[in-house]
């Protein structure tokens, strides 16, 4: 008897795996089978081949693109996206739902270093989007298409958290990568941050409460967000935290072949970070502490102008923290801000460690979640094109009107090929009842 059950749970063990294995390379098969089509008719020369006519199917009485566009019910995009088994007109019709002329360009709102971040709009819902255009080409030179393909994969995790930028849509045209994600007009938090110079504690412990609760879901996927920093904290226009930019490395962050080649903001890095040594989650923990410090005292810890000594000073110098703050916040920060890994707050339960220190009594958990506690500042904004809390030095720039498109002549380079390859599975379109558009 006890051996049959043995091998009952063996077989049944074996066939889950083996089940589990063939979903998941359908699934990728048919994103890069997506992936393939959707550049196939991008280009209308190629459209017109014979031999791409008969295996996409495309028959001469079927409306045109524009008109399929507009007469569709839109709430119906995305749902088949991946349906292979749906008829060729719905295939056809599902490879065209997302492409960079369906948005408006209006202003470039932000910058990283292989791309733009624009406001777009819509043109059919009138709805506002933060679309990031990135070059193919510059990823590709860099060698960070695995960063991208992972910053995509993250996004696409974080559609569930209420303090996590949301991934609408991911496309790609020949030279371009394209991330259409919520749009946040609130203004970095540290924007304010620096017209205030500093927050009262309760308004730090709101902000603070949001941050942790966002990682700690990041941890809970086995995503460690790695390097939290100023520009990536934003608020939207209710005030509410939005974490953004997951796995792209910025230009002047990641270390480039030694530790003396950081440049940029390397305030926030944590010592085994900045050692090149292992790191896991708690690295987070010692970001967070960072950002609460700077919001407690208007400088981020260990700061000194002059750059190698802030490094000497986050390795080896001790904590100091002045006396203005209440007993709780001052161990919480000790906690977080504490220099080996293993001592440090969250080591050991993570983000339970942290919800259950005392600085967080105040905080409902579930309410905060729920996004039920009232934002201790509301950001002024009069609508959606109002712009007053981005960087006049991005939104005064012209938009390339190469965002809304892509050259033709690059499409059968080899430098086309290889970038076709390298993002392979990049376009998502989410399934209907998470379509947003
Ligand atoms: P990133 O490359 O993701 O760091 O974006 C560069 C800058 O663009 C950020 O520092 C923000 O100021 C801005 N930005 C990024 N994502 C968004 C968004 N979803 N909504 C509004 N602004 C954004």
């Amino acid at each position: 008897m006890a051996v049959t059950e043995t091998a009952s749970d063996f077989t049944y063990s074996k066939m889950r795996g083996i089940v589990v294995f063939l979903t998941a390379f359908i699934k990728q098969r048919k994103i890069g089978l997506n992936d393939f089509i959707q550049k196939l008719v991008s280009n209308p020369q190629i459209c017109q081949h014979p031999d791409v006519c008969v295996f996409l199917q495309i028959d001469q009485n079927q409306p045109d693109e524009a008109e399929v566009y507009s007469n569709s019910n839109r709430s119906n995009l995305g749902s088949e996206q991946f349906d292979l088994s749906s008829t060729p007109n719905s295939f056809f019709f599902n490879i065209y739902s997302v492409k960079p002329s369906d948005f408006d360009y209006l202003r470039i709102i932000g910058k990283g270093s292989f791309g733009k971040v624009l406001l777009a709009k819509h043109k059919e819902t009138e709805k506002y989007f933060a679309v990031k255009v990135l070059q193919k080409k510059m990823i590709l030179k860099k060698k960070e298409q695995k960063h991208i393909m992972a910053e995509r994969s993250v996004l696409l995790k974080n559609m569930k958290h209420p303090f996590l930028v949301r991934l609408h849509y991911s496309f790609q045209t020949t030279d371009k990568l394209y991330f259409v994600l919520d749009y946040v007009n609130g203004g970095e938090l540290f924007y304010h941050l620096q017209r205030e110079h500093v927050f009262l504690e309760p308004r730090a412990r709101f902000y603070a409460a949001e941050i942790a609760s966002a990682l700690g879901y990041l941890h809970s996927l086995h995503i460690v967000y790695r390097d939290l920093k100023p520009e990536n904290i934003l608020l939207d226009s209710q005030g509410h935290i939005v974490l953004t930019d997951f796995g792209l490395c910025k230009e002047g962050v990641e270390p480039n072949g030694t530790t003396s080649t950081f440049c940029g903001t390397p305030e926030y890095l944590a010592p085994e970070v900045l050692q090149k040594q292992a790191y896991d989650r708690t690295v987070d923990w010692w970001c967070l502490g960072s950002v609460l410090y700077e919001m407690l005292y208007g400088l981020p810890p260990f700061y000194s102008r002059n750059t190698a000594e802030m490094y000497n000073n986050i390795l080896h110098k001790p904590l100091q923290l002045k006396p203005n703050i209440s007993n709780s916040a001052h161990t919480f920060l000790e906690g977080l801000l504490q220099k080996d890994r293993v001592q440090r707050l969250g080591a050991k339960n993570d983000f339970l460690e942290l919800k259950f220190h005392s600085f967080f009594l105040p905080i409902n958990w579930d309410d905060l979640l729920a996004k039920k506690i009232s934002p201790p500042f509301v950001p002024t904004v009069s609508g959606p094109t109002d712009l007053q809390h981005f960087d006049p030095e991005f939104t005064q720039q012209p938009v390339p009107t190469s965002v809304a498109s892509s050259p033709e002549d690059f499409l059968l380079t080899a430098s086309a090929r290889e970038a076709a390859e390298a993002f392979l599975g990049f376009s998502y379109v989410p399934p209907v009842d998470e379509n947003y558009l």
